[in-house]
């Protein structure tokens, strides 16, 4: 039975620079003169999971949208899913509830300039929904969005997470109406709990992430895997500064990402966001889980 679950396959389109642990070393105003090797590893993704014949969800920053449009384009014309990840790569409890608003607008527009597709899909910037800015999910529903994958049910990491949040795909009631949330939520492994992508997937061995896929798909839920374009490019350049604990998250594993990206898609069945959550609900008849949220207010 688990064989049959498509699980999401995502990827955050933004350069090695926009993370928002470099935030503190790298102006915003900078981006623009940085050496950027977004297009070179995107591209190299769109033939990784054009070799296994998998269709994905792309959440794109709207600056990268908005200097490479073309970009955008070829993430389309694979077939892979539209969507974005705001404007800035701004931590969204760090914005006025307006200010977010302008983001996201701005994010639309230049993903839909850049390829004529209005993204209805939304990851924040480090996952930054949180009970601190739960009030973004109103503004997505707001401004056209159907789909969120930014709250990370987990407790204890110093960006994000709301412990009390559901694990599974679930809709979330606003004032301004409903959107569908798909959460990273974390797998098993033994007594552990562990993140399904990012610096995880490059810290830790195929193995363990793929136990806790299969924690997840033997409960008849899908999974929600993640993964950056620069988490495949070992050649990016070293950016100095960083804390100790930041470097080693950025930069372990670069190596070897891409080789484990492969098994993994050969391990299990992928598929976008959209898709996921929808042969999810056409196999799991009946309402799905709606938990209302009176605090998803401004
Ligand atoms: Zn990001």
């Amino acid at each position: 039975m688990t064989a049959l679950i498509k699980h999401a396959f995502t990827v955050d389109v933004e350069d090695y620079y926009q993370v928002s642990a470099m935030e503190h070393r790298v102006n915003r105003s900078d981006w623009d003169r940085l050496d950027s090797r977004v297009v070179g590893s995107t591209e190299r993704m769109l033939r990784l999971l054009d070799r296994h014949q998998t269709r994905g969800t792309f959440y794109i920053l709207g600056w990268v949208a908005h200097r490479f449009p073309d970009l955008v384009k070829r993430i389309a014309s694979c077939g892979h899913e539209i969507a974005s990840h705001g404007f800035w790569h701004r931590l969204i409890y760090t914005q006025t509830p307006d200010e977010f608003s302008q983001d996201i607008a701005d994010s639309v527009d230049a993903i839909t300039t850049a390829c004529g597709i209005r993204p209805t899909a939304y990851r924040a910037p480090s996952f930054s929904i949180t009970d601190k800015s739960w009030w973004a999910l109103q503004i997505l529903v707001e401004q056209g969005f159907s789909d969120d994958s930014s709250v990370f049910p987990i407790r204890g990491h110093n960006r994000y997470g709301v412990a009390r949040a559901e694990k599974v795909i679930h809709q979330i009631e606003t004032e301004s109406g409903t959107i569908r949330e798909f959460p990273p939520a974390p797998g098993r492994f033994g007594k552990a709990t562990l993140p399904i992508g990012g610096g995880y997937f490059r810290l830790f061995t195929l193995n363990l992430t793929s136990a806790a896929i299969r924690s997840i798909a033997r409960k008849g839920h899908p999974a929600m895997f993640y993964i950056h374009p620069w988490e495949i490019d070992p050649q990016q350049p070293k950016m100095g500064g960083l804390n100790r604990a930041t470097r080693f998250r950025h930069y372990v594993g670069l190596k070897k990402t891409e080789h484990k990206l492969e098994k993994l898609l050969q391990h299990f069945s992928f598929t976008t966001m959209t898709d996921a959550i929808e042969s999810y609900q056409s196999n799991a008849p009946g309402d799905p889980t709606s938990i209302n949220s009176s605090a998803a207010t401004r």
